[in-house]
């Protein structure tokens, strides 16, 4: 399996205090250390994503807007919570890179799963502007990776951050091509397109408190039967890991246990639709301990197979 990071990822700093902080990613790769996963994964460092491949995502404008408004010092608020300073481009086109590369290594054959240990994450991204701490859409970048191969037709995009994935529908919201699965507490930020209704965007809100057991039962009963009719032959992975019970900004109550569960869920799925293919990539998780435990859990399912 392999497991695509790197070190610039930790320079994008913004606001002091904030939860989307470098120590997030030190955490999660210190604890692949210290339990040893990491020696058994495959660790490579992405290449960025150059602006021609970002423009199959975003829009020129905005890609223009973010490139003229990054600074050589300092910070530039973007929306009240997401911010670039001098060195976020640097690190959001290396985790957009990242999901490409990815996909690209499994649709050679390189590997049947990868894990994408990057930041910022990329699901709140639209077409037109960054939102809810991300940049560039990094999923959606590896979705359309794989779509450019004529071998690849139909994808999905699993996505159990504890946010809705707006970004990721507002990009592939005409593109039933892409399969996008997100299941999220509602009401809850970002209040975006949470009632769009179309066969290939499938809404799984859950209400604050919501637990294991309901969560489970809500995956299978709105997941399976959309990949079921989609088929896809890559499964792309939005994963963040805030639902968990000791994340300070969600209240969705789940367990490590349940995104092992979810993990293997997505792998079974992979196995019997895409080759075993999965390519996952980090968004939230704002307790280090939970999140590099949770993280830890997801790439051991993963590996498994
Ligand atoms: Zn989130």
């Amino acid at each position: 399996m392999l497991l695509f990071t790197h070190a610039r990822c930790l320079d994008h700093e913004m606001t002091p205090g904030h939860p989307e902080r470098p120590d997030r990613l030190r955490a999660l790769l210190q604890h692949l250390q210290a339990t040893g996963l990491m020696a058994d994964l495959d660790v490579r460092e992405p290449a960025p994503a150059d602006a021609a491949a970002l423009a199959e995502i975003h829009e020129v404008g905005y890609l223009e807007t973010l490139t003229r408004l990054a600074p050589v010092s300092g910070l530039v608020a973007l929306d009240p919570d997401t911010a670039i300073g001098p060195s976020s481009l640097a690190a959001a086109t290396l985790a957009a890179g990242a999901a490409a590369d990815a996909v690209r290594a499994l649709l050679n054959d390189e590997a049947r799963r990868a894990f994408c240990a990057v930041r910022p994450p990329g699901h709140h991204a639209e077409a037109g502007g960054a939102m809810g701490f991300c940049l560039y859409n990094n999923v959606a970048l590896g979705a359309v990776t794989a779509l450019a191969d004529p071998g690849v037709t139909r994808v999905a995009i699993l996505d159990f951050d504890v946010h809705h994935g707006n970004g990721t529908v507002d990009i592939f919201k005409d593109r039933p091509d892409v399969l996008v699965c997100s299941s999220f507490q509602h009401p809850f930020y970002p209040h975006r397109y949470t009632d769009l209704d179309r066969e290939h965007i499938v809404n799984t809100p859950l209400p604050a408190g919501t637990g294991s057991a309901a969560f489970r039962a809500a995956i299978e009963h709105d997941w399976l039967p959309a990949l079921e009719r989609h088929k896809p032959q890559l499964i792309l992975v939005s994963a963040g890991f805030d639902a968990h019970r000791l994340d300070p900004l969600a209240q969705l109550e789940l367990e490590e246990a349940d995104f092992r569960w979810v993990t293997e869920l997505i792998v079974d799925q992979a196995e019997t639709y895409a080759g075993g293919r999965v390519a996952s990539t980090l968004e939230g998780g704002y307790d280090l301990a939970a999140l590099a435990q949770s993280a830890a859990a997801h790439i051991e399912a993963l590996m498994s197979n």
